[in-house]
């Protein structure tokens, strides 16, 4: 079956592949494990060279890339510009620091010498999906590029062009054969991926699913992984928060990507004493915007990523309305050609509504109003999910002292989660495992190797 790009805005074919057959797969498989023998013996510098031009191509030609990513998945322009630069900033934190961040580590030990070198492990395979082309695959190549891993990239079906463009940039940025493989195939071929001898490792962005199934592939193959999936983010709002400020990064926490990013803000856990105030401000702010054309700089809310991603968006929402939650706003789709969703706010989500605990891929908030700290957490936690969450607070000591308190991978204070090239991120519970972006991201895929003699 043919690999097609559609644009979610129209719905219409802009182009479609032939996937690679199972050999042309496993031929680049052993080309990759190939290339690694001599990229692990590559100097930093060298090394650095490529990605730096990598960044510089990003952002000489912001305006291309930006452009194709909103033609193929459908997010605002001036988003996919913002991703294009973010991953020219990630390329060029790993060119610029992966020499120090490798470095030998001395350790202390009696009438001996011990230290640890930090050695890449081979060939590994990234599966990445379409919500921020460019950054997903960005973060997970250029620190293993860095540290003398060579990649291979199984991009989302619906992001075909966007894959291999970035395939090009890495080629004419240097990289020789081998080091950065597009692999333009379907899911089914990952597992005998996996399972190949010359694979060292796989890195899965996307679903619970899909990262199930590929951890259990890698588990059966003694494989290393690194999992980043889901989220239902709280969003947590005390009464002495700066109402005005809390609302506009509410909207901004929720929408960004048209709601789909794991990191999103998901569920608004609001003190009841600000409960009104914070839902009126929410629904006047979400009520006001745009829905348009992702190309039109004056769009406030573009498609979602395909056709089948409002359906089933619309599906839960249906369901949680069924199971006797209130949307306020919103809670339909628009009639508009394309794959788009209306600004939607949810209240009443009891415990036992199936949407309680599943993540809502697009621009729909859950808001949950409690009574005390301790109702706040105790809600925060109870999710399958572990990823981000933010607590909006004027006493950052009792930010902080909530933060610690959230079982999750990331807490911010005062701003919607989000991502920093020199930040750790990732998840814990079922949104994954390990570490992406900052140091801890680069030494995923690393043999810690200690040397020692007497
Ligand atoms: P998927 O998890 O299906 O897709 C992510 C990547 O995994 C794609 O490259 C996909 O390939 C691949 N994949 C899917 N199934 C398998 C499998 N069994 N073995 C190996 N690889 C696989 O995400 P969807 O696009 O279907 O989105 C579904 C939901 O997942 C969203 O609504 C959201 O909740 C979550 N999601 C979370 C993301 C995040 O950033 N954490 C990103 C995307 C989705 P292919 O496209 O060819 O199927």
């Amino acid at each position: 079956m043919s690999i097609k790009s559609i644009n979610p805005s129209t719905n219409e074919e802009l182009k479609s592949y032939q996937p690679l057959t199972k050999e042309e797969t496993l031929s680049a498989v052993a080309k990759a494990h190939e290339a690694f023998q001599e990229w692990r013996k590559t100097s930093f510098e060298n090394r650095r060279s490529c990605i730096l031009n990598f960044a510089e191509e990003l952002r000489s030609n912001t305006d291309k890339y930006a452009k194709l990513i909103t033609l193929e998945m459908g997010k605002r322009i001036s988003e996919s510009r913002a991703e294009i630069i973010f991953c020219a900033e990630i390329a060029e934190f790993y060119a610029n620091g992966a020499e120090e961040f490798l470095a030998n580590e001395y350790m202390e030990v009696e009438n001996a010498h011990a230290y640890i070198q930090h050695s890449p492990i081979g060939a590994l395979m990234g599966v990445m999906p379409w919500n921020f082309p460019f950054y997903q695959v960005t973060r997970f190549a250029t620190p293993n590029i860095m540290a003398g891993n060579t990649c291979l990239v199984k991009h989302a079906g619906n992001v075909p062009q966007c894959a291999e463009e970035i395939a090009k940039i890495f080629k004419q940025a240097g990289l020789p054969e081998g080091v950065y493989t597009n692999l333009l195939i379907p899911s089914d071929f990952v597992n005998s991926i996996i399972s190949n001898d010359s694979i060292a490792g796989v890195s899965l962005t996307g679903s619970e699913r899909a990262g199930a199934a590929v951890a259990a592939a890698a588990g059966k193959n003694l494989k290393r992984s690194v999992l980043e999936l889901g989220g239902n983010d709280p969003f947590i709002v005390l009464e002495d928060a700066d109402m005005e400020d809390v609302v506009e990064k509410a909207i901004k926490g929720r929408m960004v990507n048209t709601g789909q990013s794991c990191v999103a803000a998901k569920r608004f856990i609001v003190m009841k004493s600000v409960a009104d105030e914070f839902l009126e401000g929410l629904k006047s702010g979400m009520a006001a915007m745009k829905i348009g054309d992702p190309l039109d700089e004056s769009t406030d809310v573009g498609p979602l990523s395909t056709e089948d991603a409002a359906v089933r968006l619309q599906e839960q929402v249906t369901s949680s309305l069924n199971y006797g939650a209130k949307a306020i706003l919103g809670g339909d789709r628009p009639e508009r050609k394309g794959a788009y969703f209306n600004p939607t706010i949810l209240t009443n989500v009891s415990k036992d509504n199936p949407t309680f605990d599943q993540e809502l891929f697009g621009p729909v908030a859950t808001v949950y109003v409690v009574e005390s700290e301790e109702e706040a957490i105790s809600l925060a936690n109870n999710s399958s999910y572990g990823l981000g969450g933010s607590v909006y607070t004027k006493d950052i000591s009792r930010g902080r002292k909530i933060a610690e308190q959230i079982d999750t991978g990331m807490v911010f204070i005062n701003q919607p989660t989000n991502s920093q090239a020199g930040l750790p991120f990732g998840g814990t519970k079922n949104s994954g495992y390990g570490r992406e972006l900052s140091r801890f991201g680069i030494l995923e895929f690393i043999n810690k190797k200690l040397i020692h003699n007497i």
